[in-house]
């Protein structure tokens, strides 16, 4: 099967941040993939803009060493690589001061009917510098997007100041904020499977799902960003956003059309319709030390830290749909697996004429994210074999990357996705303001009693699920947290 690759408009997009970690990781090498398809014109021009000194052809030659180390080889083509880097130009820039402006702006305005758009992959201190400076310089024009990143605020009240701040500079139709994990394919596949399919919706509510549990897993632990991590914690880190967004593409309700209002719109009414957390309802967790490597607390250097690296939720969306199915959410350091899902787990039925019946754990659905993204769905068959009606659980597998075949090429990053819909000013896929501050408001006052208990994490050993305790929040209602192994 081979994807259709549309082209997109010749464009102008400026990275703030041109030199930083998250440009060479992500944008440029996102940037490369898409032109290696043929979907970003090789007319397009992608303007570094930092505070180093430099000129064009050293930061170029940094950008080609960024696509060397990021850029799988397979796709690294020399007159691809040759024409890419011909889009790139570079401007030092002070965000904070009047250096760079006017150099900027007269670049841009050498072709002043491209699309414009400004990524800030800057800390976000910088971000009102820089959108304030772009709107009074006139760089920025009334068609002009602006890319921003978390963290979106620490808190309610950080993320609204933000809003207010880039408000006065932007339109909302003018803002992206970027949760790369609604560029995953399984993320919107996730909308395809519910809206475009007439078999899962009418089984998609407490009538007939059991519970739902959405797990971000990781292996690595904080070591060498402890000191940003420690301010942060899993909640903030993870659950405010990534999460959140995940849990309301999995409960809305089916939007009336496929366009950006419409769908934020129904992610914005679950995340109204969450119960307050109560500490009942939370696990935290903080990783012990094992063999040579240290625990969380050696790694962000503070023995007294009660920041979380890990914390499980018992969620409940109080609406027709959701009443009575708990959500749990569980996210943490130094797991057993690298590994994102979402396990929809339906209801046994409702009288079982087999025997055997602690054979049958249910159907789930299971939405994985990373690693192999795909879709399984479990159920349960025979036996096969002449041993009687014995029952088995198989999983109906479909791992993308094998049902599109090889034709369809290395799969997308959320970041390539992300920046194309940008230039096509499509916003479906990035969060809305009132969203932002609507998941502050959530998970505030859960972090507020946090910080006022007397209360530690729980520690945990590396390479487990995670505190033995979340599994007893899901424990109380009967339900059973799945394995975290690879
Ligand atoms: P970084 O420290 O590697 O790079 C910062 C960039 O900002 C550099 O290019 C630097 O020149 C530029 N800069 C700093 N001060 C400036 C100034 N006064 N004027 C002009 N340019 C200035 O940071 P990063 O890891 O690339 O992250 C950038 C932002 O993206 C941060 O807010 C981070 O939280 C967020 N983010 C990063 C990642 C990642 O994977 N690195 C992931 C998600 C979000």
């Amino acid at each position: 099967m081979v994807s259709t690759v549309i082209p997109v408009q010749p464009f102008d997009l400026v990275i703030f941040g041109g030199t930083g970690d998250l440009a060479r990781r992500k944008i440029f090498p996102s940037l490369y993939r898409r032109m290696a398809v043929g979907q970003m014109p090789t007319d397009a021009r992608i303007v570094g803009a930092a505070r180093s000194e430099m000129d064009v052809k050293a930061f170029r030659k940094t950008v080609s060493e960024a696509l060397d180390e990021f850029v799988d080889p397979k796709v690294l083509k020399p007159e691809v690589v040759k024409n890419f880097l011909n889009c790139i130009e570079y401007v030092q820039i002070d965000a904070k001061g009047t250096n760079g402006w006017p150099e900027l702006k007269k670049l841009l305005n050498e072709r002043s009917d491209s699309i414009r758009a400004f990524y800030l992959s800057v800390a976000p201190s910088l971000f009102e510098d820089i959108a304030t400076r772009l709107s009074k310089s006139g760089i920025a024009t009334p068609d002009s997007r602006i890319v921003v990143e978390k963290p979106l605020g620490h808190d309610l009240e950080s993320a609204v100041a933000l809003n207010r701040s880039l408000s006065q500079s932007f339109c909302e139709q003018q803002i992206y904020r970027i949760d790369h994990y609604l560029g995953k394919e399984t993320v919107q596949n996730l909308m395809a499977i519910r809206f475009a399919n007439a078999l899962f919706e009418p089984l998609w509510n407490a009538r007939h799902v059991e519970h739902i549990q959405i797990t971000v897993a990781e292996t690595v632990g904080v070591e060498g960003r402890g000191a940003y991590y420690d301010k942060s914690g899993a909640m903030r880190d993870m659950v405010q956003n990534h999460m959140m967004q995940l849990l309301c593409l999995t409960a809305m309700e089916p939007p009336a059309r496929f366009e950006p209002d419409a769908v934020r719109d129904e992610k914005l009414k679950v995340i109204r319709a969450l119960d307050p957390l109560s500490a009942s309802d939370t696990v935290r967790g903080q990783y012990r030390a094992t063999g040579d490597e240290g625990s969380y607390l050696d790694h962000v250097g503070d023995p007294s830290s009660r920041t979380e690296s890990f914390v499980a939720l018992r969620c409940h969306i109080s609406n027709w749909r959701w009443a009575g199915t708990p959500f749990y959410l569980r996210t943490g350091k130094k797991l057993g697996a690298r590994l994102s899902e979402i396990v929809v787990t339906f209801k046994h039925p409702p009288h079982t004429i087999f025997p055997q019946v602690d054979a049958q754990k249910g159907n789930a659905l299971i939405i994985r994210l990373q690693p192999d993204e795909g879709i399984t769905m479990r159920v349960t068959i025979k036996d096969p074999g002449p041993g009687g009606m014995r029952l088995i659980e198989v999983p109906l597998d479909m791992t993308f990357a094998d049902a599109l075949g090889e034709e369809a090429g290395v799969m997308p990053e959320a970041y390539e996705r992300l920046i194309m819909d940008v230039i096509r000013g499509d916003q479906t896929l990035f969060m809305r303001g009132d969203e932002v501050e609507a998941a502050w408001a959530w998970t505030d006052p859960i972090i507020k009693l946090w910080s006022e208990s007397s209360v530690r994490p729980l520690p945990y050993d590396p390479k487990t699920g995670g505190p033995i305790e979340s599994y007893k929040l899901t424990g109380a209602e009967g339900h059973l947290w799945r394995e975290i192994s690879a």
